[in-house]
């Protein structure tokens, strides 16, 4: 067994494990997300007490992901200043000397899915974050989707319900998806946190209506075979039956598969309760010491 490290890097807290290729985690530690500078020593001196022979990241963005550009590994044009065109994956492979894997948050999560989940050997699948922001990672054919940069897919645009006034809270786009349904949108609609409110509360049919509206764009984009739903605001399951039925009611038969005769098996939570991130790090921490084998 291979002594993995994994990196599950976010805005306001690095999580950081140990593990093996199976996805069996073996210990873990959480350090606060502040600087580079404070930040970066801690998380350093963490991998090398433990002695890994790889690291997976998976990390917040935007990020460069192309291997052939110069800022390869490099976090982009963050809100998050400090952070901002910072050479992330570099700094580990140079202080620790261990091949690095280094994809998005949300690729991490969809590949710890699609590895040691419910989903395992799945090809073509897309994850969702729905929390503070929203995000997607994106499988075809088995391959991590990359592209220009990587999907932003919580940035797509949507059709606002004809009740609904709200003018979103995107700074880029104000309705988008991300600007109409994530928490923040949540919060600004009711003046509550997500939480507080109940099951019923009308704002929850506007969210499935729009979380739905993104289900029909992947559908028709990507031609998933599972579309699997995480983050915060995902943890209400009461979403889950009515995105799923808005799904079908606007997709108005228009693609009749057996994945879409089954919607519950379809569109679905995250199978590993909260470990997707964490997990699909160890699986890029295996790809990249496997790709350093081949070289
Ligand atoms: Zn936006």
């Amino acid at each position: 067994m291979a002594r993995l490290g994994a990196l599950e890097a976010g805005g306001t807290k690095m999580v950081c494990a140990v593990g093996d290729e199976d996805g069996n985690i073996l210990e873990r530690g959480v350090i606060p997300t502040g600087t580079p500078e404070e930040t970066l020593p801690a998380l350093i001196s963490y991998f090398r007490e433990r002695e890994i022979e790889a690291l997976g990241i998976a990390c917040f963005g935007p990020v460069d992901l192309n291997r052939e550009s110069k800022t390869y590994g490099h976090i982009l044009q963050t809100p998050k200043e400090a952070w901002r065109m910072f050479d992330f994956a570099g700094a580990f492979r140079e202080a620790l000397g261990v091949p690095v894997g280094f994809d998005t948050d949300v690729n991490g999560a969809l590949l710890g899915e699609v590895t040691y989940g419910a989903y395992r050997g799945v090809k073509n699948a897309v994850y969702y974050t729905v929390g503070t922001g929203i995000g997607a990672g994106v499988m075809t054919e088995g391959r991590l989707l990359h592209g220009m940069q990587h999907a932003e897919a919580g940035h797509i645009l949507i059709r606002p319900r004809k009740d609904d006034t709200f003018s979103g809270v995107c700074p880029s786009h104000g309705t988008c998806l991300e600007g109409m349904a994530a928490g923040p949108a949540i919060e600004a609609r009711t003046g509550k946190a997500g939480k507080e409110l109940a099951d019923g509360d009308a704002v929850f049919d506007l969210i499935a209506e729009y979380l739905a509206q993104a289900m029909v764009t992947a559908v028709m984009m990507l031609s998933p075979e599972v579309i699997i739903l995480g983050g915060g605001v995902m943890e209400r399951s009461a979403l889950f039956p009515s995105i799923r039925q808005k799904t079908l009611s606007l997709i108005n038969g228009y693609i009749d598969t057996k994945q879409l005769r089954d919607i519950d098996h379809y569109i679905v939570p995250a199978s590993l309760r909260g470990e997707q991130g964490i997990k699909g790090c160890l699986r890029l921490a295996q790809e990249a010491a496997e790709g350093e084998v081949k070289k």
